[in-house]
């Protein structure tokens, strides 16, 4: 389980997390949703340690994260935006990231295999199109069989047939114990990927319910169609204060 208590960063002036408070239960899925520049990734690179918040509190089954990454054990990362040196093969980058860990014996190499990587081993990085690039990272947040998966617009620059394989190995992994925090801007991927939905804007959360609720409350079937009421509703409150 992750909470994440009283969080606040600022860029600068800019401040991009605004007193966050949220938890992320064992097992369970969320989708985290919210336009642009709302403080979505800076959250995610807060929980890895990657952003160091100004104020607040990040626990990880208990245990503060501060000055401690052995937590980062547990957990698989796909980055938004994917960095890897350039003149490495897509091989080697899958080498160098096995030999980190000590215990290889539960590897999931489900995704290098369907996604074909294994065929472009000797392809260099900076040759890659976006959506292989992506693939690599997928792939890579899924090798270790990690119990908290972070995937940041994992979708995003997919091929069809790629989203598809990704989307069906989410769904096959889900139920596994697992904890799933995914962003996306798709909102029928989250609706059948995720069972909870955080809504952030301009770094703070507006709302954090499950979907079902969230369905529930606004008589709509579709996701997007229930957040999309959900915040005009905030609108017309806002606007009688
Ligand atoms: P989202 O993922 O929701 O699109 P981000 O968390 O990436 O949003 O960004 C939130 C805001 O913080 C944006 O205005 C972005 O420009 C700014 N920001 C993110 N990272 C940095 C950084 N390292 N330095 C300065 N500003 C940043
Ligand atoms: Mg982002």
């Amino acid at each position: 389980m992750i909470t994440v208590s009283n969080l606040g960063k600022k860029f600068g002036k800019l401040e991009v997390l605004k007193s966050i408070q949220v938890d992320f239960n064992h097992g369970s899925s969320y989708a985290m949703i919210g336009p642009n520049g709302s403080g979505k990734t800076t959250l995610i690179k807060c929980i890895l340690g990657m952003v160091i918040p100004d104020t607040g509190i990040i626990t990880v089954n208990g245990k503060p994260i501060a000055n401690d990454w052995s937590y980062r054990n547990l957990i698989g990362y796909m980055p938004q935006i994917g960095r890897y040196p350039d003149q490495m093969k897509i091989g080697q980058i899958f080498d160098m990231i096995r030999d980190l860990r000590q215990d290889q014996s539960h590897m999931d190499e489900d995704l290098i295999r369907e996604f074909k990587l294994v065929q472009m081993r000797d392809k260099r990085m900076h040759t890659l199109s976006g959506g292989t690039r992506q693939k690599v990272s997928a792939s890579l947040a899924f090798l270790f069989n990690p119990r908290i998966m972070i995937l940041d617009e994992p979708t995003a620059g997919l091929d069809p047939i790629a989203v598809e394989i990704l989307k069906e190995k989410i769904l096959a992994e889900k139920n596994k114990d697992r904890t799933f925090l995914i962003t996306s801007h798709i909102m029928s991927d989250l609706d059948e990927l995720t069972s909870n939905v955080v809504y952030l804007e301009e770094g703070r959360i507006l709302f954090n319910d499950t979907i079902d609720l969230l369905k529930e409350e606004t008589g709509e079937v579709k996701l997007g169609k229930a957040i999309a009421s959900v915040m005009k509703r905030n609108l017309k409150d806002a606007e009688k204060v």
